[in-house]
């Protein structure tokens, strides 16, 4: 069958690979999921992959088959299987465990071991392809009701985890009723941060380049949170305007942007960095000034990455709501549809070249 591949290490190598068909027998304990792919999205990560910044193939492969933001349909399962059936709709989480008690408690996104193993981006083969198999702990469903939202799933879960992951840590204060955010960048992660908050009722500010009108601001003001163009406003006059932020998610993919943050997070806040920055980039920081803005303030910075199965849960309990609360704005995230693997170039295409694909996702097959 077909899928989409890459040579990882040299960069723009992106290519139709010929691969064989998964099967159930693949999946030990009659627990596999065979799955029919429907829709696959693709993102700054393999954007990245293909130029050869990040990613690695798996053990005696010399290609990787990328996409990791899944959507399909059952079309088997092994005779242990309880959860899924033929027909049901769903996606995967990424990473697959290592072997530390991390790994081996479900909390695959939080290994201690420096050797991550995730579908699509490192050491697995990814979903970008007619069909996948894999063992039903990795499979999640997604309900019939939001299919219309199909790869935000994957997306989603890591905006979820991020933000429980800052509430978790903020436990540390007995009570912490934060009410100002700040979202930074309104790609795919920063628009769906900003959604999650506000379903937890806070005042939510997002910030990007671009001047509004723009699609960005209407998905960011379609959720009821404040869109600011960084081009009119500076992240430091907007803080002179709200007072200082409880809690700063950054999703700029820009490194710069992660630090300026620290130097807007009010007393007792925390800033969480989300993008994934396989560049070089060096820059200088206010050191002493942010040094001893954290230490009076009891400041923490908290670095999130992909998802584990409850949080894919929790980031499709807030799609969910969010279809409620706001219905039909989180589907205008999905601008850039291209039909078949076999067009991958034009893909790629999109994803490198147009400012305005805030997510790019290949309509794979029809049910
Ligand atoms: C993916 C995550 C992954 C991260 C780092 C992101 O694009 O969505 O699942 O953990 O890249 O590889
Ligand atoms: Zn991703």
């Amino acid at each position: 069958m077909k899928a989409v591949a890459v040579t990882p290490g040299k960069p723009n190598s992106v290519h139709l690979q010929e691969i064989a068909k998964p099967t159930l027998s693949q999946i030990p304990n009659e627990r596999g999921v065979l799955v029919k792919t429907l829709k696959v999205g693709v993102d700054a990560t393999d954007r990245e992959i293909n130029d050869a910044l990040y990613g690695n193939a798996p053990p005696g492969d010399d290609y990787l088959v990328i996409g990791h933001e899944s959507f399909g349909i059952v079309q088997a399962v092994g005779s242990a299987v309880k959860r899924f059936k033929p027909g049901d709709y769903v996606t995967a989480t990424v990473r697959r465990p290592g072997g530390s008690i991390y790994d081996l408690i479900g909390t695959y996104d939080m290994t201690s071991e420096e050797t991550y193993y995730e579908r699509g981006i490192n050491l697995r083969h990814g979903f970008l392809t007619e069909a996948f198999v894999d063992h039903d702990d990795y499979i999640v469903r997604v309900p019939e009701g939001l299919k219309h939202l199909h790869v935000l799933m994957e997306p989603m879960s890591c905006a979820a985890k991020a933000v429980h992951q800052a509430y978790e840590a903020q436990r540390r204060m007995r009570v912490w009723r934060p009410e100002v955010a700040y979202v930074l960048g309104a790609g795919q992660i920063g628009l769906l941060t900003t959604l999650a908050l506000r379903l937890k009722g806070l005042q939510v500010y997002t910030l990007a380049r671009g001047k509004a009108p723009n699609l960005k601001c209407q998905i960011a003001t379609g959720f009821e949170a404040h869109y600011i163009s960084t081009s009119e406003t500076s992240m430091q006059d907007l803080a002179k305007k709200t007072g200082k932020p409880d809690l700063i998610v950054d999703a700029t993919g820009n490194s710069k942007l992660a630090f300026d943050a620290m130097s807007v997070i009010g007393h007792n806040g925390v800033v969480v960095w989300t993008s994934i920055t396989g560049g070089s980039r060096q820059i200088e920081v206010p050191s002493d000034n942010i040094n001893i803005q954290w230490v009076l303030g009891n400041k923490l910075l908290l670095g999130s990455v992909n998802a584990n199965r409850e949080h894919f849960e929790m980031g499709i309990r807030d799609l969910a709501l969010g279809e409620m609360m706001y219905p039909g704005v989180a589907q205008r995230i999905l601008t850039s549809p291209v039909d078949g693997l076999e067009n991958y170039k034009e893909m790629m295409r999109l994803l490198v070249e147009d400012d305005n694909a805030l997510k790019v996702f290949v309509n794979v097959a029809d049910e």
